[in-house]
């Protein structure tokens, strides 16, 4: 290439007053494409030692010399899914809450379920409903001091055991309009300029840490900021499948020291979805607790005052009605019996002191059981 090529290029910007060469010059005009240009999330490396079986991402002098890899740019939706070998069990991440020696603890601020809350967490369901790439806090509190150099690890994978062999990314739309190296990953730490995002070699399960800082002076927690980059409902990506996130307090070696586990739902109005399935949760369990334990978790306001007190003050009553599909007359003239016993009972305790028979029907052996009402749908 010779100097009397310049005059064809198609150069935008103004030429450097001292020309030495071309190729200095050509050098001073070719910037690499941004999404290659490292960053200072990327750069620091000192807490993760080379033996980790967690890679970094495109941290190695080749990813950022051979430039841009453009089957990044191309995900069709089944891609993310076909390279991966179903993992054995033991790669499938634990979502089971440990909270471990240090008293790994997770905390969610109380956002209430206004139409304009961008991120609120129910209490009842363990459940972040947020909109997506907004920001929600997480709060972090240990019981005494992690070791140092300890990480938090933020991963998610899917909930139904369908699906938990999946790895959870983001859907082939939002990541090609974005340019940030992460922009496959689904959960992003803002705010911290040492947050790291890895992919795991083997199980391609993608994560991001941040270092595990003690609370500032005067306060018990630390905050993280998590933002979820897709919705629940993105076609090509979660596709409705409802996922878990996974967060770790874990050693700089990788060993984990604790853990905690909450639902996720990336959705337009989370307040509204919250109060929607908090409301379903509260019904099903109505419909249930005869048969099964109360949770410790109280059931929302809403569902005591719908009902109207009866005389009875001790034990509240359930009034709903419930239809049991029996198969051959003999046994429904059977159980028909029983239920008109229990009813008549139930008239004769409205007088007397309180019975502890409720509708508490034997069932046939072979595993009838009363519907429950307002079961709840997990995919949506
Ligand atoms: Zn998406």
């Amino acid at each position: 290439m010779e100097e009397q090529s310049l005059d064809n290029l198609p150069l935008t910007q103004n030429l450097p007053l001292s020309q030495d060469s071309f190729i200095q010059l050509w050098d001073s005009v070719v910037t690499p494409s941004i999404s290659t240009i490292p960053t200072v999330t990327y750069v620091s490396n000192e807490t993760w030692r080379p033996d980790s079986n967690m890679d970094m991402l495109l941290i190695n002098d080749q990813a950022l010399t051979e430039g841009f890899d453009e089957n990044l740019f191309e995900l069709p939706p089944e891609m993310s899914t076909k390279d991966v070998v179903t993992p054995p069990s033991s790669t499938v991440p634990v979502t089971t809450d440990y909270p471990g020696e240090y008293g790994f603890q997770l905390r969610f601020q109380k956002s209430g379920t206004a139409k304009s809350v961008t991120s609120t967490y129910s209490e009842l369901l363990n459940k972040l409903y947020c909109q997506l790439a907004k920001t929600s806090p997480v709060e972090v509190l240990v019981s005494k001091e992690p070791p140092a150099c300890a990480i938090l690890r933020a991963t998610a994978v899917y909930k139904k055991t369908e699906h938990v062999a999946d790895v959870v990314r983001r859907c082939p739309h939002h990541q090609n309009e974005d340019a940030a190296e992460h922009r496959s990953h689904l959960i992003r730490v803002e705010g911290s300029q040492r947050a790291q995002y890895f992919e795991d070699l083997h199980t391609k399960r993608q994560s991001v840490t941040v270092p595990y800082e003690p609370p500032q002076l005067g306060s018990e927690m630390t905050t993280i900021l998590l933002s979820f980059m897709c919705n629940s409902s993105c076609m090509g990506g979660m596709n409705r499948r409802p996922i878990l996130t996974i967060l770790t307090l874990e050693t700089p070696e990788g060993l984990v020291l604790g853990r905690r586990c909450f639902e996720v739902r990336v959705c337009a109005c989370p307040g509204r979805d919250r109060k929607t399935e908090e409301a379903n949760s509260a019904k099903m369990q109505n419909g249930t607790k005869q048969t099964k334990k109360r949770k410790s978790n109280p059931a929302p306001d809403m569902t005591s005052a719908k009902k109207p007190k009866s005389a009875s003050s001790a034990e509240e009553e359930d009034k709903d009605v419930y239809v049991l599909h029996v198969r051959g007359r003999e046994r429904f003239e059977m159980l028909k019996k029983i239920n008109d016993g229990l009813e008549l009972l139930d008239k004769e305790s409205k007088t007397k002191t309180k019975l502890t028979v409720k509708q508490e029907v034997p069932l046939p052996s072979n595993g009838k059981r009363l519907l429950q009402r307002g079961e709840r749908s997990d995919s949506d």
